[in-house]
């Protein structure tokens, strides 16, 4: 990240939004509704620039103090392997996590690493290879699009 301001989307409100309420998330998948998880929820959800695990920490601790860095990685994890976020594949350092489930696609920072989405049908649309299709059940695609942001490609990181 360049800055530290953070990259939100807009909060959506407890019943509408984008992503299911806190309550509703642990009710399906038989969590315990803690403040700790709630935090990381909100935070995560809150997140357009798939965050890892320490940036998630760093946000969470300015509401929870106490709360610790194993037990928002845990929580994630937890969150990941119910299917309510999304672990970013493909990245030699920490690891990072997406709150959108939903297949799309990626722009990725070599430098700064930087993550944003990228929503373009076209991509939806590529046809897999019909050998592959043989054996192979294709249950998503995403592709990859490696570069430089703007604010790396002025050259010297400033800030
Ligand atoms: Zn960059």
């Amino acid at each position: 990240m360049h800055a530290d301001e953070p990259h939100r989307r807009g909060e959506e409100d407890e019943d509408g939004g984008v992503y299911p309420a806190f309550s509703t998330l642990c009710e399906r998948h038989g969590l315990r509704a803690t403040p700790q998880r709630a935090a990381v929820y909100r935070e995560l959800r809150g997140s357009a620039d798939h965050p890892s695990a320490e940036t998630i920490f760093r946000r969470v601790r300015r509401r929870l103090p106490n709360v610790s860095f194993d037990t928002v990685n845990r929580t994630l994890l937890t969150f990941a392997s119910v299917g309510a976020a999304a672990v970013v594949e493909g990245f030699g350092d920490s690891r990072r996590f997406d709150p959108d489930t939903h297949n799309h696609h990626r722009l990725v920072c070599v430098k700064c690493r930087a993550i944003r989405d990228v929503r373009y049908p076209p991509y939806d649309d590529l046809p897999v290879p019909p050998e592959l299709t043989r054996d192979f059940e294709v249950l998503g695609k995403r592709v990859v699009l490696q570069g430089l942001c703007p604010l790396c490609r002025q050259g010297p990181q400033r800030g």
